[in-house]
């Protein structure tokens, strides 16, 4: 086995919010908590593009310097048979209250106040 393939909710590994580059890992409680309620909401498979990031793969792939990424507080994800907008509201329902809706990937972050935006 690999480091991090460790099962943490029903339908979560914590290798799946690890770093790409360093598999260092920071999670949140409350954002699994939350991504794993819509996941059993919507009883489809999320695939995370992006969960923790260090410092330098968080330049590497141009995320702002104040990311939520940065401190296990924030997934891009996607759900293949689920638009991005109808994804956005159910996100909303579970919590979430930074939620950026992009063309192939939505932003999902647990900031304290509610933001959405749309590239
Ligand atoms: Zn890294
Ligand atoms: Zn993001």
């Amino acid at each position: 086995m690999e480091i991090n393939e460790i099962r943490i909710s029903n339908n979560f590994e914590l290798s799946e919010f690890q770093c790409p580059c360093c598999k260092r890992v920071m999670l949140h409680p409350l954002l699994l908590k939350q991504l794993q309620k819509l996941r059993s909401d919507i009883d489809q498979p999320i695939y995370i593009n992006s969960g923790y990031r260090c410092k330098p793969y968080n330049k590497q792939v141009n995320g702002v310097p104040t990311s939520y990424h940065l401190f296990g507080m924030a997934v891009d994800i996607k759900v293949k048979i689920i638009s991005m907008e109808a994804l956005s509201v159910l996100a909303g329902l579970v919590g979430f209250k930074g939620i950026g809706v992009y063309d192939n990937f939505l932003h999902l972050d647990i900031r304290p106040e509610k933001e959405i935006w749309r590239s």
